[in-house]
């Protein structure tokens, strides 16, 4: 009984794989459920990855597939939003332009600079990087409320070298996800924090008995699978964890209203 709500195909400019390779791959790990999600990324500081969307094909091309693999395979609509904030205008026309399932809204960039390659990371220390990280998240969640769950909190940690304790910048944690809360937004749990080696799950422990000691109840798990081979990748793994963690539910989504999946 897995649903797979974090995939990219070959919309996605760092994604090869075709939309029908991730779909038969799906079916062939027994998915319950998968939810496409390609990116976004209005802006997104790198001229080889512009990640750009042809929304109207892209949509079709899902809905096709919907039909071809009724009664084998649930298939949800989904996109990730990368959400900047000189960029906010176009995140939110894109997530209201279309019939989206739902919608994750990622942080991929900061301040201006890609955390993947940049120089968000320069002249500070680490601590200094997760307080400028997590403070623009809110800066930015606070005005912009046009996604469902917010895709992989601490992907900062990927990529800063290290983290500083929890402590440390937990208050700006506790802020956004008290926010979240009251939007009615969720998270997602990541599991490519395993691709990657990272130090802690994504989000890390602690921010997920956060969530849900402040009440958090929706959160999806996702592979951000980019080819068939990592679709629902440590899901066994993830299921029990959240279990661990007090969660009750995982969540699904139809037109961005959450469904609740007793675990
Ligand atoms: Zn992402
Ligand atoms: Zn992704």
């Amino acid at each position: 009984m897995f649903y797979d709500y974090h995939t990219h195909t070959s919309f996605s400019d760092d994604s090869d794989t075709p939309m029908i390779a991730m779909l038969e791959g799906a079916c062939k790990k027994g998915l319950t459920e998968i939810c496409i999600t390609d990116h976004y990324d209005p802006g997104y500081p790198d001229n080889m990855y512009p990640f750009d969307l042809p929304f109207d094909e892209y949509m079709a091309t899902l809905a096709d597939y919907q039909k071809q693999f009724k009664g084998r395979l649930s298939i949800k609509r989904g996109i990730e939003i990368g959400i900047q904030h000189h960029q906010l205008d176009k995140c939110s026309a894109a997530a209201n332009s279309h019939d989206y399932d739902y919608i994750i809204g990622s942080f991929h960039c900061a301040l201006g600079e890609p955390l993947y390659e940049g120089h968000f990371f320069d002249n500070k220390t680490v601590k200094e990087s997760f307080l400028d990280y997590y403070r623009y998240m809110y800066d930015n969640l606070k005005v912009y409320k046009d996604y469902c769950n917010l895709g992989h909190m601490n992907i900062v940690a990927r990529y800063s070298g290290g983290s500083p304790a929890f402590n440390e910048y937990s208050d700006y944690c506790e802020t956004i996800l008290k926010m979240i809360i009251q939007d009615g937004k969720g998270i997602e749990l990541n599991t490519s924090s395993f691709k990657y080696k990272m130090e802690t799950t994504c989000p890390s422990e602690d921010i997920l008995r956060l969530y849900r000691s402040l009440g958090g109840e929706i959160s999806s798990i996702g592979s951000d699978a980019h080819d068939p081979d990592r679709i629902a990748d440590h899901f066994d793994y993830a299921t029990e964890y959240l279990k661990s963690l007090g969660f009750k539910y995982i969540t699904a989504f139809t037109k961005k209203k959450p469904e609740f999946i007793k675990l």
